[in-house]
């Protein structure tokens, strides 16, 4: 139920509105999320919100805090168990079965840009729906895809202004992760009293979160645990060297960090998490993760298929890159603003805006406002090139009145010619620019 407070209904908790100064980072971030698809072949896939609570208790696992405390589940109408998506990976694999992708040419390339939904303890950073992009290759398991997939969100991150690092393991394949498995419960066995309580329950049900722990203490002894990368089978090593080499042959900073398991059931071998280096203090809050889900195709009853992913928060890299103080493009430039004085001259001020916006002029306006004074202010607020000016005169005459809002230097111009006058002024400064480039 939404909660009131002096009548006035609430933001439910843990949501989060996002206000017009903050959607400059959001369409940064579209922006440089489209462009490194097109470059690297991804293809946009947008699943619903909604899915079969089933999606995620089969791929995700149901010993995940993910799916077992914090799934927003019901049931509906008709009777089905639904669930709000917690995470974007599971729907675009079942989408990638239910639509018969695994008869295209492999790997089948897809990325997603949407919103999450975990029943979460809110705090900075952490809400209960919040966003997510994501790349995922289905159908390939060579190792420079994966090499590939860590380039991209790394060097996304970094074109975002962001200092960032890649922690990367190796989860395994299942055999030689069962075994790990195995081995790390034994270590564990006579530690259970130093344990805190949420790893004594995951110790039989998602060990490998043992060693992801943020308690102090559970921290201490996952140093000190056997690493994975030591009981990789002869592939899993010959895989992981694979992609190690290839990440040094793109230069990407990383550290091997035998702790990275990634929270849920279905990844195997190559894990990663990127950090924000000034996060380095152990209390590392991830800025996003991904790794190879070999079995999730399989797992979802199509045909085992290899793939790889990950996913970027979007609201903690707009927290980074707020923090860290990265100038966003403040909005466009407008090619106009159109200003005008009196009744008849806005009349003839609202036909001149339609007639500019057609033409494909970039151009603004507040008609609502009254004094010439008002207009050059919001004018040069709105960073315009130049200010049409109509009043009483320029009515009668036929004319407006064009000002340079940086020389302040204002010219009378036929009514006709507008469009011509405007376009040539708009040439000669790029022209201009291109000049002071050189
Ligand atoms: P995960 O799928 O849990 O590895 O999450 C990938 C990324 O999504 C994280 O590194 C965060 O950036 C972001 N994320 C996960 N949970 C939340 C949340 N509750 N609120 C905001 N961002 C989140």
């Amino acid at each position: 139920m939404a909660k009131k407070k002096n009548n006035k209904i609430q933001l439910v908790k843990g949501m989060k509105d996002i206000l017009p100064d903050e959607q400059l980072y959001w369409n940064l971030i579209r922006t440089k999320v489209d462009n490194f698809a097109k470059n690297y072949g991804f293809s946009r896939i947008d699943t619903p919100v909604l899915e079969f609570t089933n999606l995620f208790k089969r791929t995700v696992g149901e010993d995940t805090d993910v799916v077992n405390k914090e799934m927003y589940s019901f049931v509906s109408q008709g009777g089905d168990k639904l669930s709000l998506r917690p995470e974007n990976t599971a729907s675009v694999v079942r989408a990638y079965i239910e639509h018969g992708m695994l008869n295209l040419p492999q790997p089948v390339k897809l990325f997603y840009v949407g919103p999450q939904f975990r029943h979460d303890n809110p705090q900075a950073g952490r809400y209960r729906q919040f966003w997510q992009f994501g790349f995922e290759a289905i159908g390939d398991d060579d190792p420079v895809i994966d090499a590939q997939l860590i380039a991209i969100s790394y060097h996304i991150l970094k074109e975002l202004g962001l200092d960032i690092e890649i922690h990367v393991n190796s989860v395994g394949d299942t055999s030689s992760r069962a075994e790990y498995i195995k081995v790390l419960k034994k270590y564990y066995q006579d530690k259970k009293k130093l344990i805190c309580k949420d790893c004594n329950l995951r110790l039989n049900k998602n060990t490998l979160r043992l060693l992801d722990c943020k308690n102090v203490k559970c921290q201490e002894l996952a140093d000190e645990a056997p690493q994975m990368v030591d009981y990789l089978s002869e592939a899993g090593k010959n895989h992981f060297m694979a992609v190690l080499e290839y990440l040094d042959a793109l230069d990407i900073k990383y550290s091997l960090n035998p702790k990275i398991v990634r929270g849920l059931d279905y990844y195997t071998r190559t894990a990663w998490e990127i950090f924000e280096c000034s996060d380095k203090d152990g209390k590392l809050n991830a800025l996003g993760g991904g790794g190879r889900y070999d079995t999730l195709v399989d797992m979802l009853g199509g045909r085992a298929t290899p793939a790889i992913g990950f996913a970027i928060g979007v609201e903690r890299v707009i927290m980074k890159m707020q923090e860290a103080k990265v100038e966003v493009d403040k909005g466009k430039k407008f090619d106009a603003y159109i200003a005008q004085l009196g009744i008849e001259a806005r009349k003839k001020a609202l036909a001149l805006f339609e007639e500019l916006r057609a033409a494909g002029f970039s151009v603004t306006e507040n008609m609502s406002k009254k004094g010439l004074k008002d207009q050059l202010e919001a004018a040069d607020k709105k960073n315009a090139t130049y200010t049409l000016i109509m009043g009483q005169k320029e009515i009668s005459d036929d004319t407006v009145l064009i000002r340079d809002m940086e020389s302040g230097v204002q010219e009378i111009v036929d009514y006709k010619k507008i469009k011509s006058e405007l376009r040539k002024r708009l040439d000669r400064n790029i022209a201009k620019s291109l000049k002071l480039k050189k």
